[in-house]
C-alpha cells in the first residue's frame, strides 16, 4: 500500500480522546509510576459494547484537563504530534464546560486553549483551529445555560482560531429538537456548526440536525437506515465525518465491513475520514485509511479524493483553503 501523505487533515478530533500519552503521564508522576496501567486507563476497553461505555473512557482524560497549565500543555503536546504525523490542518474539538472543575470558567479554558495553538503553530507547520462542543448530559434543560454560555465563549475567541460549534455527549439522552434555540442563536450569532448526528441515534437526528442548518455532520452511520436521509445528504452535498474505528469500537457497526462508507462514497455524499479519539480509539488517520482500504473496499484515490474534501469542507477561511490545497506538504 502506497501511503497518502501529502493532504492529511483530520476534521474530527476530540482533544480529551486524543491525549498525547507520554505527555499526559508527565502531568500524574507525582500519583503513579504505572505507565501501562495509566495508558490503559486512557484507551478503549475490551467490554465496551456501546457509546455510554465509550465515553467513560473520558474519565482520566478529563481528571487532567482542569488546570490551564495542563490545558495548555496536552494541547501543544496534541498539535505537536498531528505535525509529526504529517498532518495539514486539522480542527480539534472540546467541550469547555467540561473542565471547570477546579474553578476555570469557560472563557479561561478557551483563553488557555488559544494560547496553546498560537504557540503550537509557531514552531510547526500544521494549520490548527477550534470547534467548541455544547454537550449532551441530560436533559437540555438542565444543561441549556452552560451550552448558550459556549456559544458566547465561541463568538468571542473567533478570531483566534474557533471557528465552530458542535453538539456532543450521549446522542439520544435528550431528544435533538430540544437544542432547536441552541442552533438558531448560534445561526443569529453567525457561527457555523456541524453537528453529532446519527452516531448512536436514529437517521432522524441526521435530518434535524439539516433542519438546523448544520453545515457537516458528526459520524452520519444511521443514514443508511433510511434512503430519503441518504438523498438528502446527497442533495445538499453535506458532507459525513466518518470515524470508522470509533463506529467500531462502540459498535455502532459490528464489524469494519458492515461499515456503510461504501455506499455513501457510491451515492457520492462527501466522506470526511477522521479519527474521533485518536488516543481512546488507538488510532490515527494512516490507520483510518488502511482499515478503509482493506475492510471497506475504499480505494486510494477515494481516500485522495476524501482528503481534498476534508480541506474543501474545512471550517478554515478560504486562503487557508487555498494555500493548503495549492501547496500540499511534502510526501
Ligand atoms: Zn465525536
Amino acid at each position: 500500500m502506497k501511503p497518502i501523505q501529502s493532504l492529511k487533515s483530520d476534521l474530527h478530533l476530540h482533544f480529551d480522546g486524543s491525549l498525547v500519552i507520554p505527555a499526559a503521564f508527565e502531568l500524574v508522576q507525582s500519583f503513579t509510576q504505572d505507565y501501562e496501567a495509566f495508558s490503559k486507563s486512557m484507551q478503549v476497553k475490551k467490554d465496551c459494547h456501546s457509546l455510554y461505555d465509550y465515553l467513560a473512557c473520558f474519565d482520566t482524560p478529563l481528571a487532567l484537563l482542569q488546570t490551564k497549565e495542563n490545558l495548555y500543555q496536552m494541547a501543544l503536546a496534541l498539535i505537536q504530534e498531528l505535525d509529526k504525523q504529517g498532518l495539514c490542518y486539522a480542527e480539534i474539538r472540546f467541550a469547555p464546560q467540561m473542565h471547570l472543575k477546579k474553578g476555570l470558567t469557560q472563557h479561561e479554558v478557551v483563553e488557555a486553549m488559544c494560547r496553546a495553538r498560537k504557540d503550537a503553530m509557531n514552531q510547526t507547520h500544521i494549520h490548527v483551529n477550534y470547534i467548541l462542543c455544547m454537550m449532551i448530559l441530560g436533559e437540555e434543560k438542565i444543561t441549556h445555560d452552560q451550552n448558550e454560555e459556549t456559544l458566547h465563549v465561541a463568538h468571542a475567541f473567533k478570531d483566534q482560531g474557533v471557528v465552530a460549534v458542535d453538539l456532543a455527549g450521549a446522542e439520544g439522552m435528550a431528544p435533538m429538537q430540544d437544542f432547536k434555540e441552541l442552533f438558531e442563536k448560534a445561526h443569529a450569532m453567525g457561527l457555523r456548526y456541524t453537528i453529532h448526528a446519527g452516531e448512536c441515534f436514529g437517521p432522524e437526528n441526521i435530518k434535524t440536525a439539516i433542519a438546523f442548518g448544520a453545515e457537516r455532520i458528526g459520524h452520519g452511520a444511521t443514514a443508511i437506515q433510511d434512503e430519503s436521509v441518504i438523498q438528502l445528504l446527497k442533495e445538499k452535498q453535506i458532507p459525513l465525518e466518518v470515524c470508522v474505528t470509533s463506529n467500531v469500537n462502540c459498535e455502532v457497526v459490528s464489524n469494519y465491513e458492515q461499515h456503510p462508507v461504501r455506499r455513501y462514497l457510491d451515492e457520492k455524499i462527501p466522506v470526511l475520514i477522521c479519527t474521533d479519539n485518536m488516543t481512546i480509539s488507538n488510532t490515527n488517520l494512516d490507520h483510518e485509511y488502511e482499515m478503509l482500504m482493506k475492510y471497506c473496499h475504499v480505494t486510494e484515490e477515494e481516500i485522495g479524493m476524501c482528503q481534498k474534501n476534508s480541506i474543501r469542507y474545512s471550517f478554515a477561511d478560504e486562503k487557508i483553503k487555498e494555500k493548503l490545497l495549492n501547496e500540499p506538504l511534502e510526501s
